[in-house]
């Protein structure tokens, strides 16, 4: 299926050839070179009757209309595209006029949604540069060079410039099938190389989101990010602290819950860019080594759970990631004198305050996130009707595999996860002889008796 596209890219026409003699150029390309349906594999089998439906119609209203970006990537490469994307000369406007189910979003970016059931094809109008000639800026942008706003209608030339990596520009032609690549991303799919279009330093500059989407990338598809898109991050990685933390926490998602998170944290770290995610996190790695292992087992499971097409939830994640600062600050909080579980409340009122000046965490993962970390002070604590009541909390499950990462990250000896696996599998007889065992375990016991520890100490004060 692929031999037509692979013979073409190993015996490249003559305007292939052109630009790669001067790999540098290949945000300079003016025309397009025009792949022929006979070279290359993209079908429309591949394509979901959605997005088949948004790209007639519009084709059949005079507008021109493409698929572009991850879809017509990923179909080049052999995968199944998951969402689809439309670039068009139609105005969102107009868009929206051709489809009952559509909406406009978006500010910063102005798309067309079309909804299809559970499935959004979303339209975009090509998009101009963001300055002139004469370099005055046209869509809206800071005087570091972030984009504000990028409103600016354009021809499909300068859209394909405006995208971020060679290989998210090409563009499927519905009219004749054909794939237009401007900026040379069949060469680069051929040889899996991630290229930012255009001078690396301004891209990042524009849109600093850019290097995580690298990073993204180059897990996902098991590609290489060449050099000159590479050298800027190191030093760049601070100009994420602009980003607002609800499109960050976006990213995160992405980042974390496409199935490569375990490659994706290492890619983040060696970049220096994990810390501006999730600063706290990387300073808890720096001061004990349990804290990196506890979120590398704990992307590594998601990571399988993925693939065995099993159901993954940000809040274990999340609670993964920042349980070591958490149980840093809850320890000193207890030196202090506070009784575990308030310790444990307000370490996690205070990680979670600092965390989301960075990423946003909607209440739906913020709170099991916060349930999952209290139980960690509650699992110890299993007399008399304790263990059953943790048993049936809804997180009761997440806070047990919290505490077995605990374990194998050697936070805290083993045995409290053997002893919850075999509450958790035996019958009413085992459950009691467990409890017994538990019985004479000090750990066990509960506040109320450390309370009335304390009383004497106040009063000695
Ligand atoms: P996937 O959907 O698999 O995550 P994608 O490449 O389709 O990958 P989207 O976020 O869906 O990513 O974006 C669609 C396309 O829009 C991209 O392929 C790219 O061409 C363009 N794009 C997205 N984000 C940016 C950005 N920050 N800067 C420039 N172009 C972008
Ligand atoms: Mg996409």
């Amino acid at each position: 299926m692929f031999k037509g596209f692979t013979r073409l890219l190993h015996s490249p026409g003559e305007h292939l050839k052109s630009l790669l003699d001067s790999p540098e150029s290949a945000a300079d390309a003016l025309s397009p070179r025009i792949i022929p349906r006979s070279e290359h594999p993209v079908s429309r089998q591949q394509i979901s009757e959605a997005a088949l439906k948004v790209l007639y119609r519009l084709n059949g209203a005079g507008f021109d209309a493409f698929l572009v970006g991850g879809c017509i990537r990923d179909a080049l490469l052999g995968k199944m595209p998951k969402d689809f994307d439309v670039a068009t000369n139609a105005t969102p406007e107009q868009v929206r006029d051709l489809f009952r189910n559509s909406r406009l979003i978006g500010r910063r970016f102005r798309i067309v949604h079309v909804r299809f059931g559970r499935e959004v094809i979303e339209v975009t109008t090509f998009r101009g540069k963001p300055q002139d000639e004469h370099g005055d800026h046209i869509a809206q942008q800071s005087d570091d060079g972030l984009l504000l706003r990028d409103n600016v209608w354009g021809n499909i030339e300068e859209d394909a410039l405006r995208r971020d990596f060679t290989v998210n520009a090409l563009y499927y032609n519905i009219a004749d099938f054909t794939i237009h690549d401007f900026a040379n991303g069949a060469r680069d799919i051929e040889s899996r190389t991630l290229r930012l279009i255009g001078d690396p330093v301004t891209r990042y500059r524009e849109d600093p989101v850019r290097m995580l989407r690298a990073v993204r990338f180059a897990a996902k598809l098991d590609f290489t990010i060449e050099p000159a898109t590479e050298e800027p991050m190191y030093d760049l990685a601070p100009l994420l602290l602009q980003i607002p933390p609800a499109r960050l926490f976006d990213e995160v998602l992405k980042l974390f819950m496409s199935g490569h998170g375990l490659i994706t944290f290492r890619l983040l770290s060696h970049y220096n860019l994990f810390g501006m995610l999730f600063p706290e996190a990387e300073e808890a790695m720096a001061d004990a080594a349990w804290a990196e292992d506890l979120i590398e087992q704990a992307l590594t499971n998601t990571d399988k759970r993925i693939a065995e097409g099993r159901p993954v939830t940000p809040a274990f994640l999340l609670a993964a990631f920042l349980w070591a600062p958490v149980a840093h600050r809850q320890a000193e909080l207890e030196r202090e004198g506070m009784p575990a579980i308030p310790a444990l409340q307000t370490a996690a009122q205070q990680v979670v305050t600092r965390q989301l000046q960075h990423i946003s965490i909607p209440k739906r993962f913020g709170m099991p996130m916060r349930d999952i970390w209290e139980l960690q002070a509650r699992l110890p604590l299993r007399r008399g009707k304790r263990a059953f009541q943790t048993r049936e909390h809804p997180r009761f499950r997440a806070a047990y595999d919290l505490l077995l990462l605990r374990e194998q990250a050697g936070e805290i000896p083993r045995g409290l996860g053997d002893w919850w696996n075999a509450f958790q599998q035996g019958d009413e007889h085992e459950q009691l002889r467990l409890l017994q065992k538990v019985g004479s375990d000090p750990a066990s016991q509960g506040d109320r008796r450390r309370k009335k520890r304390r009383k004497p100490r106040k009063t000695e004060q």
